[in-house]
């Protein structure tokens, strides 16, 4: 393998990835575990963000032991390493933005136990959140995280990026659900945070900072993760409004009547078309935002809040109000949200994903805003996401062939985190910052708290070996266009 600073196709690699580390990690795993080959190591180039970076190799560990050798290893001979779950992300996490090895965890997927009386699981890192959440529902338990990605996605990714989806509004994220956890840090030393009680005060909460770390503390090998009982009944509703102010009113005022829906989604005019010409699932064009909403609990509070929403979101607009009555028809309603993903990304080639989250009252004005950066920047932009907890995801489409367009793409971007903030909100609800709101982070914590962070950071990891080039803005990637206009509308020093 010819390893050098710069790959042909001019990806940054690492300098320090030498025959001998290739060697040692061929030890440690067995060669049909380190990969080096270009076309394999191009496959571990990409997450779902538009960027790709070449690693130098690619390693895929099949047990804690093996993780913990190959990041003493790499610890030793300075090799950044980048854990890699399913490579879902839309920030940009699992990206190698500094060549070396990227660490594969999808090996590493066992169940070791579903405990019914106690209601915990014990799950490996490379498990799918779909597999998992099936697994425990054989049981008649619930796991309430669920990423739309689920059915790719990982634990590992989820507790690293503290991943939420729909039905976080109810239920929470999992940092809700991670009771301890077994995680390797870059020196190989082997660390096990929390335990299996739902009470734990015992010292710092290690766990709590781990979830959300998005790789950059430790390599996540094993989750405790809190279960819950299934719901007994759930009842689905789609709300059509004619306009988009009434649909963005309701969600406030849903959360200002103390109702407490499982799911509460938005999906913008925008994202009706190009869903629907798509699927062809006879949403209403001529609509200007729909509202998804699942209830859940006993059958009597499901028909009681059944009613309940219907009535407020009739008072506030919604035109129609269609409730499915079965579960085949409640995943009917569902496709529409679930398919906007893969809908957007037959529009144009490229696409640049956003979760920028506000204080739920200002989701009308947010919504408001988001139509005006669209028109300002000219982007062609559709929202939807999770209204309930504040968070939406407004989808830029783009090509990104295009210097020009990608240009006003990445102006559009940073107008939209600079109105978030303004509006009360975070760069991110539930996607992390990865690189891609790396260059934004001192606009939310201030160089004060950052400087917090990096020092937690350099205690996790002094060399700053684990996944780097993520979360602090020195690091990442240079943003393409220039920041000044907004930095100083930050710092309050013009309108
Ligand atoms: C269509 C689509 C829909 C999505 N919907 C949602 C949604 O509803 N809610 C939501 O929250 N997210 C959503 N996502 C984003 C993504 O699915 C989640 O962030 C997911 O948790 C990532 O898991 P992964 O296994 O793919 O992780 P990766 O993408 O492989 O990694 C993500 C980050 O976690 C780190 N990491 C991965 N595994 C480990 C480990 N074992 N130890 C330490 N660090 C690790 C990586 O270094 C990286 O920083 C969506 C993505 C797509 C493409």
């Amino acid at each position: 393998m010819g390893i050098s600073s710069r790959d042909a196709a001019g990806f940054r690699t690492s300098a320090s990835m030498t025959p001998e580390v290739v060697q040692g990690l061929t030890a440690l795993v067995g060669e049909s575990y380190l990969l080096t080959d270009v076309a394999e190591r191009a496959l571990h180039a990409y997450d779902a963000t538009i960027h790709r970076f070449l690693p130098d190799a690619v390693v895929r560990p099949a047990n804690l032991q093996q993780v913990a050798a190959v990041l003493r290893l790499c610890q030793q001979a300075r090799v950044t390493v980048v854990p890699r779950g399913s490579a879902t992300g839309l920030s940009g996490g699992a990206l190698p933005v500094r060549g070396g090895l990227v660490l594969d965890l999808t090996r590493i997927n066992r169940i070791p136990e579903i405990n019914v009386n106690d209601l915990y699981a014990v799950v490996q890192a490379g498990v799918t959140v779909e597999n998992f959440s099936r697994a425990v529902a054989e049981h008649g338990l619930f796991f309430p995280p669920d990423p739309s990605a689920a059915r790719a996605s990982t634990i590992g990714g989820g507790v690293a990026e503290n991943a939420g989806g729909p039905h976080a509004f109810k239920y929470g994220v999992f940092r809700d659900y991670t009771l301890g956890l077994t995680a390797v840090k870059m020196d190989g030393t082997i660390v096990h945070t929390g335990g299996k009680t739902v009470k734990n005060v015992s010292g710092y909460d290690l766990t709590r900072l781990l979830v959300g770390s998005e790789g950059t503390l430790a390599v996540i090998v094993e989750a405790t993760l809190r279960l819950i009982a299934q719901p007994k009944a759930r009842r689905t509703m789609l709300m059509v409004y004619d306009r988009l102010d009434d649909a963005a009113e309701t969600v406030s005022q849903v959360i200002a009547a103390g109702m407490q829906p499982a799911a509460l989604e938005f999906i913008d005019d925008a994202s009706i078309r190009v869903v629907e010409q798509f699927l062809h699932l006879g949403l209403p064009l001529d609509a200007q935002a729909l509202l998804l909403i699942e209830v859940d609990g006993s059958e009597g509070e499901v028909s009681e809040q059944t009613e309940r929403v219907q009535r407020l979101c009739r008072q506030h607009g919604a035109r129609s109000v269609t409730v499915a009555g079965s579960e085949a028809e409640a995943a009917q309603l569902w496709k529409a949200r679930k398919s906007i993903a893969s809908a957007v990304a037959r529009i144009k080639p490229s696409k640049v994903a956003e979760d920028a989250t506000v204080p739920r009252s200002q989701i009308p004005t947010m919504v408001r805003r988001l139509k005006e950066i669209a028109r300002t920047y000219q982007v062609d932009l559709v929202i939807f996401g999770h209204a309930g907890d504040g968070n939406l995801h407004p989808n830029i489409m783009c090509d990104e062939r295009d210097p020009h367009e990608m240009e006003r793409v990445w102006q559009a971007v940073a107008e939209i985190f600079a109105v978030t903030l303004e509006l009360g909100g975070t760069l991110t609800g539930e996607h992390g910052v990865g690189t891609m709101k790396a260059p934004f982070m001192a606009w939310e914590h201030g160089e004060e708290g950052l400087a917090v962070m990096r020092a937690i950071k350099s205690a996790w990891d002094p060399d700053h070996l684990l996944n780097p080039g993520k979360i602090f803005p020195e690091t990442a990637p240079p943003w393409p266009v220039a920041l000044d206009p907004w930095e100083r509308r930050i710092a309050g020093k013009e309108p």
